[in-house]
């Protein structure tokens, strides 16, 4: 396989590696949907008065992972569709110590690793867990074959690892410490930014002399950090019932206060960047915190698209989604583009960035690209050019893929191997007919699952 071509994406609106940690909110609203995680089973009821980490709901699909309060108050089911409210916070209230709860999803036997891992569940921490292949959430109760760790979240305007680790690096440590804890030989591959940083160097040395972690070094140019993209490198195939599981740096953090502390996990850090945002950071919040507080007066004036996650593999907030949702790592804003602009099918101009050199901005020296949602002109067909191979970094042929969804019987589709697609998005970004081909690829790999296989949606 051909390594791809590096894409270099300047974007306006990357966010500073300061972190400000948000004023305590009145009121929160909790998405019972996240990323991966339905939580249909409720734990409360209405009026009910809650303490900080007390389990509101749980998702019985993904071993019962809960959705915790992140702070104390009064619970309102009914006032908001979809959402748990929680209303009269008081930041200080009490806080729930670890309580074992009734579902147990690790072996009756209860040796010290199960012991952890079920603590990891009941505290919140199992939901930082992705199983590296099709980053569901692993069965806590499989042995992984490996496990990586990366410290690299490089798509844009997602919330960095580096800025995380900064004031953090001994809980990382201890962390990691806890991580081989939870296994019994396997290989640990810790992933670093192939550049020496400081902080890399740091990390390095206080993991100098674990026995079974491996350092690998990777390009800092999005999408080399992509968790499956790195388990197929590393020859760790796909194999079912011997998973490998990935953690991000805040999946470590996470792992070290449930296990070091006993606390759950209930606040995390965020990134708000994009070019709509005036002065883009990274943030400390909580699950449930209220969108609309944390973009007041943030934000540059006009229409904006709010997006849940990074540029090229979030999704937009709609209107009835009020709080933070359980897994978001970021949101990007980027300003709603309303105007039709002359040429703009070409993607050419100097203010504009493109993956062909064949316009004006390749003789200008690199900038940053202010992207809006405007794809610029119409969508028009697949002109060959072939730029969506040559970026792809799962080695694939993305225009063959689209040109056999028109064509072909969905049996075609899996022939020409959609299922290898990681959705990193580049393919998308690069096409001059601006084809969502990332959105036209997880969208099949979901109907094959279902419909060729008889398997449930696992989110990309
Ligand atoms: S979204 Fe899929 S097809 Fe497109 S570049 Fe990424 S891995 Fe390749
Ligand atoms: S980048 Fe777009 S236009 Fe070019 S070959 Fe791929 S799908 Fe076709």
């Amino acid at each position: 396989m051909k390594s791809p071509a590096i894409v270099d994406i300047l974007l306006e609106g990357r966010p500073a590696g300061t972190i400000e940690t948000l004023p305590e909110p009145q009121q929160l609203y909790l998405p019972l949907q996240s990323k991966r995680l339905k939580f249909s089973e409720l734990c409360v009821e209405e009026g009910q008065q809650v303490s900080i980490g007390q389990i509101l709901a749980k998702d019985p699909d993904n071993f019962s992972i809960p959705l915790l309060a992140p702070r104390a108050g009064g619970v309102r089911l009914s006032e908001v569709e979809n959402h748990i409210v929680l209303q009269n916070i008081t930041p200080d209230g009490e806080q729930v110590r670890h309580i074992k709860h009734k579902e147990v999803h690790v072996s009756a036997d209860a040796n010290s690793v199960n012991i952890k891992r079920q603590k990891l569940i009941d505290l919140g921490a199992w939901q930082f867990f992705y199983d590296a292949h099709d980053m569901s959430v692993p069965d806590p109760s499989v042995e992984p074959r490996a496990v990586i760790v990366s410290t690299l979240h490089l798509e844009p305007f997602t919330a960095r690892g580096n800025v995380q680790i900064k004031e953090h690096i001994i809980n990382f440590t201890r962390g990691l410490e806890h991580v081989q804890s939870l296994l019994e030989y396997q290989t640990i591959y810790l992933i670093l930014p192939e550049i020496q940083t400081e902080l890399s160097e740091e990390v390095q040395k206080t993991i100098r002399g674990y026995a079974r972690g491996k350092i690998i070094k990777v390009p800092i140019w999005y999408p080399c950090d992509n968790l499956t993209v790195i388990a197929r490198k590393l020859g760790l195939q796909k194999e079912k019932g011997s998973p490998v599981w990935a953690l991000l740096t805040e999946g470590v953090l996470a792992i070290e206060k449930v296990l070091s502390h006993s606390q759950p996990c209930v606040d995390r850090f965020i990134s708000l960047g994009g070019p709509a945002v005036k002065l883009p950071l990274h943030l400390k919040a909580m699950a449930g915190y209220p969108i609309e507080k944390i973009v007041q007066e943030r934000l540059v004036d006009g229409p904006v698209r709010i997006i849940n996650g990074g540029v090229f593999t979030g999704q937009a907030i709609t209107e009835e989604q009020k709080g933070l949702p359980a897994e978001c790592s970021g949101l990007t804003v980027l300003r709603v583009e309303t105007e039709r602009e002359l040429l703009s099918f070409t993607r050419g101009g100097s203010d504009r960035r493109s993956y062909s050199n064949s316009y004006l901005s390749c003789l200008a020296s690199p900038f940053r690209e202010r992207l809006t949602t405007a794809i610029r002109g119409e969508l028009r067909p697949c002109v060959a050019c072939g730029f969506c191979e040559d970026v792809c970094p799962a080695g694939i042929m993305p225009y063959l893929i689209h040109k056999t969804l028109y064509e072909g019987e969905l049996e075609d589709v899996e022939l020409v191997r959609v299922d290898l697609c990681v959705g990193c998005g580049l393919c998308s970004f690069v096409c001059p007919s601006k084809i969502d081909l990332r959105g036209q690829f997880v969208e099949a790999q979901e109907v094959i699952r279902r419909e060729l296989h008889g398997r449930p949606e696992v989110q990309a």
